[in-house]
């Protein structure tokens, strides 16, 4: 038997690997499973965009989880009969000012010397790219490789999927405990009774560490950190823009419905998820003056979500020091991108005891020390 504890994007697409290799699996979702992290996320899978000096190390494996989205999206398409909408298009970086374009061509020959494969356009270019885009736009990158997806659309998808193959959700069911005897994980406490388990996988995103049972040592380090975003109504038929604008500290995101992602806020705040007046007002400002046609559009949503972060905002994924307990959590800004990776390397771990090499880095006893 094999117990996951959460039911984000991490917990339902190693659920939904391990059930359809024949595994008996049971997810337990505090909640209703997909409504952490990963509604409130909004889908890019920027790998490249997003690449940041300091973070090399974690790029090979943000590239590898980006070149497996489309088969993992046509798989669970397939496996839950609905539509992700991944989308091809690409992200486009622009700057507004003369600053912003020359930190857009810092970035641009950082992303080039690592053999990324982006294309610099000026004002005019990136203009005719996104007509909407403001008449100030002085540069732009395009990096024709970075995707979105509909993360609301995987979580619900990947839960159908997971369900389909046979495996067992039990929202609304919180695990008080992970249940440790000797060095052996034995299974998991629900209220005052123990689910016995041989395998424990612990994907309880931002909500990890503080789940009772393990050693100090032994919980996962990782911590809360605050995003707020919110969505607008665009013309489903005539959108402002097709391609993803990433610059001036927000970027914005076109779904195939017209809905207009706005995103997204870095707070420290631990564990308060309400939404501030100054966060809205900045970010509606700084995506405006990107695209100043968002003013007539009306406000569909806001939200705040937590990303699960860790000391070196890379995921930790794999075994721990207690046997049968297996991490996979950590996953910051880029849990949806990382969620094939993660699918993959931890269900091939538990079904054959291995982790692949290139995932040594990603080891949760780095922190150990
Ligand atoms: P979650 O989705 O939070 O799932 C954890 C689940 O565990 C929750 O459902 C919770 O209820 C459950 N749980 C907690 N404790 C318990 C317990 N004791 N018992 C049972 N269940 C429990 N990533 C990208 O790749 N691209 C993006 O564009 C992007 N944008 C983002 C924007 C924002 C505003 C935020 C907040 C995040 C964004 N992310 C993005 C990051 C991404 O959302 C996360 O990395 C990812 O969703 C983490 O998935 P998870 O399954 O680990 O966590």
């Amino acid at each position: 038997m094999i117990a996951i504890v959460g039911g984000g994007v991490c917990g339902l697409s190693i659920g939904w690997y391990l059930a359809r290799a024949g595994r008996n699996v049971t997810i337990f979702e505090r909640g209703e499973a997909g409504r952490g992290a990963t509604w409130a996320a909004a889908g890019l899978l920027a790998a490249q965009t997003e690449a940041e000096p300091g973070e090399e190390w974690l790029l090979p494996l943000m590239l590898e989880s980006r070149a497996m989205w489309p088969a993992f999206a046509r798989e669970l398409e397939a496996a839950s009969g609905m539509g992700v909408d991944l989308r091809e298009e690409g992200v486009l970086a622009v700057a507004l000012d003369r600053d912003e374009a020359e930190r857009l061509a810092f970035l641009f020959d950082y992303h080039r010397s690592l053999g990324l494969d982006m294309e610099w356009c000026d004002g005019a270019e990136a203009r005719a790219l996104e007509p909407h885009l403001s008449p100030k736009t002085a540069a732009g990158v395009l990096s024709r490789r970075d995707r979105q997806v509909d993360n609301r659309k995987v979580a619900v998808a990947l839960r159908d999927a997971f369900m389909a193959a046979g495996g067992m959700l039990c929202e609304n069911t919180e695990v008080k405990e992970i249940v440790v005897a000797g060095r052996r994980v034995s299974g998991v406490r629900i209220g005052a009774r123990e689910f016995p388990a041989e395998c424990v996988i612990l994907a309880a995103g931002a909500w990890s560490r503080g789940i009772k049972g393990l050693p100090e040592e032994l919980r996962p380090a990782v911590r809360p950190v605050k995003g707020q975003m919110l969505s607008l109504k665009m013309s489903e038929a005539a959108p402002l823009i097709r391609h993803v604008i990433w610059g001036n500290g927000a970027y914005l995101v076109p779904r195939r419905d017209g809905t207009l992602l706005i995103g997204a806020t870095v707070e420290e705040q631990q564990f308060d998820t309400q939404m501030t007046a100054g966060a809205v007002h900045e970010l509606l400002r700084r995506a405006r003056e990107a695209l100043p046609g968002i003013d007539e559009l009306p406000i569909a949503e806001m939200w705040a979500g937590l990303r699960p972060t860790s000391r070196d905002d890379a995921p930790l994924l794999g075994p721990s020091a207690v046997d049968g307990l297996v991490i996979a959590t950590g996953h910051h800004r880029n849990g949806i991108l990382l969620a094939p990776v993660t699918a993959r390397a931890i269900a091939d771990y538990v079904l054959t005891g291995r982790m692949p090499d290139s995932l040594a880095p990603f080891a949760p006893s780095r922190f150990a020390a």
